[in-house]
Protein backbone atom coordinates (compact mmCIF):
# COMPACT_ATOMS: atom_id res chain seq x y z
CA UNK A 1 0.00 0.00 0.00
CA UNK A 2 2.75 1.99 -0.10
CA UNK A 3 2.29 1.78 -3.83
CA UNK A 4 0.50 5.28 -4.97
CA UNK A 5 -0.93 4.11 -8.38
CA UNK A 6 -1.97 6.84 -10.65
CA UNK A 7 -5.50 8.09 -10.84
CA UNK A 8 -5.78 6.51 -14.13
CA UNK A 9 -4.78 3.35 -13.42
CA UNK A 10 -7.01 3.20 -10.19
CA UNK A 11 -10.02 3.47 -12.16
CA UNK A 12 -11.46 0.17 -13.34
CA UNK A 13 -15.43 -0.69 -13.52
CA UNK A 14 -15.22 -1.67 -9.82
CA UNK A 15 -14.02 1.18 -8.87
CA UNK A 16 -16.31 3.46 -10.45
CA UNK A 17 -19.19 1.14 -9.09
CA UNK A 18 -17.57 2.09 -4.96
CA UNK A 19 -16.39 5.33 -5.42
CA UNK A 20 -18.33 7.17 -7.65
CA UNK A 21 -18.93 10.31 -5.77
CA UNK A 22 -14.66 10.67 -4.96
CA UNK A 23 -14.87 9.83 -8.60
CA UNK A 24 -16.59 12.92 -9.48
CA UNK A 25 -15.07 15.27 -6.58
CA UNK A 26 -11.58 14.02 -8.45
CA UNK A 27 -12.76 15.35 -12.13
CA UNK A 28 -14.60 18.11 -11.43
CA UNK A 29 -13.04 20.85 -13.25
CA UNK A 30 -9.92 19.41 -14.10
CA UNK A 31 -6.84 21.11 -14.73
CA UNK A 32 -5.12 18.43 -16.42
CA UNK A 33 -5.50 15.73 -18.98
CA UNK A 34 -3.54 12.26 -19.88
CA UNK A 35 -2.72 12.10 -23.04
CA UNK A 36 -2.26 8.55 -23.14
CA UNK A 37 -5.40 7.79 -21.08
CA UNK A 38 -7.62 10.82 -22.00
CA UNK A 39 -8.33 10.87 -18.50
CA UNK A 40 -8.79 14.62 -16.53
CA UNK A 41 -8.04 15.85 -13.26
CA UNK A 42 -7.29 18.33 -11.15
CA UNK A 43 -3.85 17.15 -9.98
CA UNK A 44 -0.72 16.31 -12.48
CA UNK A 45 0.14 13.52 -10.30
CA UNK A 46 -3.07 11.65 -10.83
CA UNK A 47 -2.21 11.20 -14.62
CA UNK A 48 0.27 9.04 -16.04
CA UNK A 49 1.12 11.69 -18.79
CA UNK A 50 -0.23 14.91 -17.76
CA UNK A 51 -0.66 17.83 -19.88
CA UNK A 52 -2.52 21.13 -18.73
CA UNK A 53 -5.79 21.55 -20.03
CA UNK A 54 -5.31 25.46 -20.01
CA UNK A 55 -2.22 25.18 -22.38
CA UNK A 56 -3.95 24.10 -25.50
CA UNK A 57 -6.79 26.72 -25.20
CA UNK A 58 -8.13 28.64 -22.52
CA UNK A 59 -10.31 31.43 -24.21
CA UNK A 60 -13.33 29.01 -25.59
CA UNK A 61 -15.85 28.79 -22.91
CA UNK A 62 -16.48 27.34 -19.90
CA UNK A 63 -13.64 28.62 -17.90
CA UNK A 64 -14.57 31.01 -15.68
CA UNK A 65 -18.23 32.58 -15.83
CA UNK A 66 -18.36 34.60 -18.54
CA UNK A 67 -20.59 33.59 -21.97
CA UNK A 68 -21.40 35.96 -24.38
ZN1 LIG B 1 -3.18 8.09 -17.95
Amino acid sequence: MAEEKPFCKRITPGFLKKNLEEYKEWIREPLYVCTKCGRVARRARDLCKPVPLDAARRNGKGASGENS
